[in-house]
Parts: C-alpha cells; sequence; structure tokens
C-alpha cells in the first residue's frame, strides 16, 4: 500500500536517520519542508520532497493536505496510564489547602490508587486503561512509555505489567514498560523499608524479569519516599535483569537522585523541578535524558523544571506528560508542548523536538519514531488548517490535530 500526501503546508521535525538526540542549541532548530509531499510504503515513511520536485509516483491513493502540516507524532516517555479509578476527591482537599505530603500522610496519593487497584480485576483494569490509551493517541501521542508502581504487591504490580503487555499486543504503536515497584511504601510496611526493598529485590523483580514484563526500572527517589542509597540497590538489583533505569528524581528536593541516575547509565531522569548546579554537571557528557513534566507541574502548583537553565547548559531535554491519576490527570501532550512554551520560557521549536525526537530517545525509540526519516514509522499527525507550527502551542487548549496515522493507518 503506497499513500502519497500531496500540497503539504508545511512539513515539520525532517531529519537524517543519524540523529538521535538534540542538545543544547541545537534544539532551537526544527527542519522543516514548505509546501511538501511525503510517500508511506505500509508501515513506514518511505520518501519527500518539495512539490516542485515532486518525481512520477506510483501510488495507491493520494491525499491533498492543502493548507495542513504533518509531524511526527509525540513521543510521551513518562507515563502512569495504567491504573484504576480516580483520585478526584484528592483534587477537592487540595484545593481547600492540604498539600500532596498531607494528602498521602492522610492514607491517600499513591496509596489509595494501590489499594483501589489490588482490588480491580485485570480485564477492568485492561479496559480502563485502553480507554485512556485511546485517548491519548487521539490527541496525538504515537509512542508512550507506562509504568507499573499503583500495585505496589507482587500480584498487583505482575497485573499491571499484563495489562501494559495486552495494550502492546492489541496496539499499533510503540509501548514501553518500566517497572515502580518503589514507587511508595505500602502500609504493610510501614517503617519497614529496608523489608520491603529486600521483597522488591528478591520476590517481585525475578517474576518480573521472568514474565518478561518489564524493559526498564523506576524509582520514586524523593525524601519521604526513596532515598538514593535505596535507589542504587534497586537499580544495581535490576541491571542483573538487563532493566535500564528512567526514574523519578528532583520532584521536590534535590537529594542526589540525578547523579545516582547517571552513575546507573539511566536512559532518562525525570522530573527536574529542583535542580542545583551539581545536577546540571552530572548530566553533562552521560547519555541519560533529562525529562520535564509540566503538566504535573501545572496540577500540583510546583515549580516548573528550569528548561532554561538545563538547556543553556548545553544538555538535551524531552517532554512528557506524567498522565496519573494524583498528580497529572492528564495525557494531552499539546498541552504539555504549550506549557514548556508558555511556562519554561522554550521556543516552540524546542518544545517541539523536546516532544519528539527527545522523547523518542528517553524510550530508546529514536531510531523507529519521533522524526520524519525515511524508514521511521509512519506515525503522523495532520493537522487542521494553521497559520504557522508556532500556532500549537499558541492556542492553548485548542486541539490542533485532524488526523493520526499510526504504522501508515488512519486512526478512526
Ligand atoms: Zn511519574
Amino acid at each position: 500500500m503506497k499513500l502519497l500526501f500531496t500540497n503539504i503546508k508545511e512539513l515539520l521535525q525532517v531529519r537524517e536517520n543519524s540523529v538521535l538526540k538534540l542538545s543544547g542549541k541545537e534544539m532551537n532548530i526544527l527542519p522543516t519542508i514548505k509546501n511538501a509531499w511525503l510517500l508511506i510504503e505500509d508501515d513506514k515513511i518511505s520518501d519527500y520532497g518539495k512539490m516542485d520536485d515532486l518525481p512520477e509516483i506510483s501510488s495507491d491513493k493520494i491525499i491533498d493536505l492543502s493548507g495542513k502540516m504533518v509531524l511526527p507524532s509525540w513521543c510521551d516517555s513518562h507515563t502512569h496510564i495504567v491504573y484504576a479509578g480516580n483520585r478526584e476527591q484528592e483534587f477537592g482537599q487540595r484545593i481547600s489547602g492540604l498539600s500532596y505530603e498531607e494528602i498521602a500522610n492522610n492514607g491517600g496519593g499513591i496509596l489509595n490508587s494501590a489499594k483501589t487497584l489490588q482490588n480491580t480485576s485485570e480485564e477492568d483494569l485492561y479496559d480502563q486503561s485502553a480507554k485512556r490509551l485511546d485517548e491519548v493517541i487521539k490527541l496525538g501521542t504515537g509512542a508512550v512509555e507506562i509504568k507499573s508502581g499503583y500495585g505496589l504487591t507482587k500480584d498487583a504490580e505482575l497485573k499491571m505489567l499484563r495489562v501494559i503487555k495486552k495494550l502492546q499486543q492489541n496496539y499499533n504503536l510503540p509501548i514501553k514498560a518500566t517497572f515502580l515497584g518503589a514507587h511508595a511504601l505500602p502500609l504493610e510496611y510501614k517503617n519497614k523499608k529496608s523489608e520491603y526493598i529486600e521483597h522488591v529485590i528478591q520476590e517481585i523483580l525475578p517474576a518480573v524479569a521472568e514474565e518478561n514484563l518489564a524493559e526498564y526500572i523506576d524509582v520514586f527517589c524523593e525524601q519521604g519516599y526513596f532515598s538514593v542509597e535505596d535507589t542504587n540497590k534497586l537499580l544495581k538489583a535490576a541491571a542483573k535483569f538487563n532493566l535500564r533505569p528512567k526514574i523519578h528524581v528532583n520532584q521536590f528536593n534535590a537529594i542526589g537522585g540525578v547523579q545516582v541516575g547517571v552513575k546507573n547509565n539511566a536512559l532518562s531522569v525525570d522530573h527536574l523541578e529542583e535542580m542545583k548546579t551539581e545536577d546540571i554537571e552530572a548530566l553533562r557528557n552521560s547519555d541519560t535524558m533529562p525529562v520535564a513534566l509540566p503538566g504535573c507541574s501545572l496540577f500540583l502548583s510546583i515549580p516548573y523544571t528550569p528548561a532554561r537553565m538545563i538547556i543553556d547548559a548545553d544538555l538535551p531535554l524531552a517532554l512528557a506528560t506524567d498522565f496519573n491519576p494524583g498528580s497529572a490527570p492528564s495525557g494531552n501532550m499539546n498541552l504539555v508542548v504549550s506549557l514548556a512554551c508558555i511556562k519554561m520560557k522554550m521556543t516552540p521549536e524546542e518544545a517541539i523536538n523536546a516532544a519528539t525526537i527527545n522523547g523518542a530517545y528517553a524510550m530508546d525509540l529514536s531510531k523507529k519514531v519521533g522524526s520524519i526519516t525515511k524508514g521511521k514509522l509512519a506515525n503522523l499527525i495532520i493537522t487542521k488548517c494553521i497559520p504557522s507550527y508556532t500556532y500549537i502551542p499558541y492556542a492553548f487548549g485548542s486541539n490542533p490535530i485532524e488526523a493520526i496515522y499510526l504504522n501508515g493507518k488512519l486512526i478512526k
């Protein structure tokens, strides 16, 4: 099947295959072709160019995209899409003045989600999660990472990861699975943190590896949750099963999470709302992608990740949603791109690069998705008629998307 798009107002994010991520000043460049054509063969991008140079192509279908733009689908490298129920009661409590920590101490927060999930069947959990995945696909996400971490028992963590596996089997987009057993301390282990860590290492981790349910390991490295030492121990144990770290660090406090991540060859360190100079230094010359989650900052009214400090230090940066029931109940990457511009002072070019190719890198997918490149998957966003690509972050809250293609097929 050959599908030819013609008269594309602007084809965005056109890259050579060798570009895996962008850092510093490179992030401010978004290569595009104006008045372009794009050829898809089966599930892949096959060729593209200027309309003026359109060769004779025999195609099965031609679609005229006058006035519309085409860009690679968003790559959302940090989500918790698999969860049960919601936490809108806590939303009310927070508006009345309770903090995230106070709610957690009252039995709310992650433990609340864990209790609900433990009592939800695998089928029901799948249905609830699939609905959210359908929603984010329509919002332009074409590759996604999903974490466990709302189970906090062996059975419930495996249940979450099996649901992710089923989503991988049933959906036409790359989905990466991350094991986040150390997300919070379950009530049964109150004041027995080291016992819980042993339980994760001795019991849950080997079972996850045995069923081949995860590619990455995550830890909530934060004051009151898991220390740098705990994190180091968990990452070392996971490395024996070839699980690479993608970890939650520096959300409320900079306690050395970035350093322990880099030291353990983390693919990404995520959150980074609190950054010290030492954290920036630790990231230099590493292969670790810093990831910002501005939807979480918006929802919790906490500081935004200092994108300028990171990019101006010549580092890369990716953007993701953190879609989860407690601190970011939205998987809308369009809004994330807007927030990055409005609140983090990223340019539209930087934000689009951070949400595509750098997001792909943070899932080890930049050879497959994240740019308009020959041979990559045809996971595409077709915009409505818009005046320029800057309009995408500018018109925040609007949906700029007219159509979505995954693997070269129109999603209805
Ligand atoms: Zn998260």
